[in-house]
């Protein structure tokens, strides 16, 4: 329904919706730049290399860029951030308490070189209750908008709980759910109860963008159905991508635009499956099981184990072991 109001923006031979994030969110491009896939977390690329393409996803019209405190990507986002003050940026961080959300605030601010965060959302949250527990860092989210620090608050999530609950949230803007066409990665539910979900945060005004649409990497194979996908659902105004080369933004903005693919374009951002790999030096101490989002990693023998077909390889895992057991390959 909203996306009907979206208009086009012609970049190149590429034309790129823009869309309104909910009844009251702020107009921006129907793709967002996911930097997960360019940050030191997951390796694919260089920070320079991380640069270039997402600069390239700028000329593009990509115009808001998806981030979080964990990508520990800042430093790699600030000289884009510079050269084009018209860019949208989007954090979020696990802040639990009144100062540690000031913090966090503090830290995207200071390192992304901007005075103001256009949107800032709670990471990951599950359900109501851990909204309630989230209580103080709400709270001085709502203080930070209402000082003029931050534009639209909300929360990302990767379950239909965490949609149901953020959607009563007082003074919630925006939603960023895990979605796509098999429904990989929703840790408490079914695609059909994501989507009834999404209907009712939708229904309420609450701006929606999706993240996971390739479902982590496991459906890159009908990377065109998992695009379409995301459009097809009503209320979900935008995706957020994640792009490791200047091939994939070619790719998917003309999917999106219509656009017939050549056979060399489909050559090139033809990915290799991946694998998340334990290294055997694993000493057992479950922080990564404890960190994992998708509940992909268990111990077993006093050493971690993967479930392949859980794992979104968002790379969180990597970051909390002491023993740099964990790399994706
Ligand atoms: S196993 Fe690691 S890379 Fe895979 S989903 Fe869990 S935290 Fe992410
Ligand atoms: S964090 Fe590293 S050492 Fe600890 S269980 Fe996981 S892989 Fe093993």
């Amino acid at each position: 329904m909203l996306r009907e109001k979206s208009v086009l923006v012609k970049q190149g031979r590429v034309i790129l919706r823009r869309v309104k994030l909910g009844l009251w969110g702020p107009e921006v491009s129907e793709v967002c730049f996911g930097s997960l896939a360019i940050s030191p977390l997951q390796g694919r690329v260089s920070e320079k290399e991380g640069r270039e393409i997402l600069r390239y996803a700028v000329q593009k019209g990509v115009n808001w860029i998806d981030t979080a405190e964990i990508y520990d990507n800042y430093a790699q986002l600030k000289p884009v951030l510079q050269e084009y003050p018209e860019l949208k940026i989007v954090t979020k961080s696990y802040s639990v308490t009144e100062a540690e959300l000031k913090h966090s605030l503090e830290k995207a601010r200071r390192e992304l070189g901007r005075d103001f965060i256009d949107i800032f959302l709670l990471h990951e949250q599950e359900n109501h209750l851990t909204l309630q527990g989230h209580a103080g860092a709400w709270e001085e989210l709502q203080n930070a908008k209402a000082k003029g620090l931050v534009g639209f608050i909300g929360i990302s999530t990767h379950a239909v709980q965490g949609v149901r609950g953020g959607a009563l949230q007082p003074g919630l803007d925006i939603i960023h759910p895990l979605l796509n066409y098999k429904g990989l990665g929703i840790i408490d539910g079914s695609l059909h109860e994501m989507l009834q979900a999404l209907e009712f945060a939708s229904q309420l005004g609450i701006g929606l963008y999706a993240m996971k649409v390739f479902g982590g990497g496991h459906l890159t194979g009908e990377p065109e159905k998992a695009l379409k996908f995301i459009r097809s659902i009503p209320g979900v105004q935008a995706m957020a991508l994640g792009m490791s080369s200047t091939a994939e933004v070619d790719f998917n903005l003309a999917v999106l635009d219509g656009q017939e693919i050549s056979p060399e374009l489909r050559q090139k951002i033809r990915q290799r499956e991946r694998k998340l790999y334990i290294a055997d030096w694993c000493q057992g101490c479950g922080n990564c099981v404890n960190i994992c989002p998708q509940g992909a990693l268990n111990l077993s023998d006093g050493q971690a184990t993967v479930k392949q077909e859980r794992c979104v390889f968002c790379g969180y895992c990597g970051r909390v072991c002491p023993h740099f057991c964990l790399k994706i390959v």
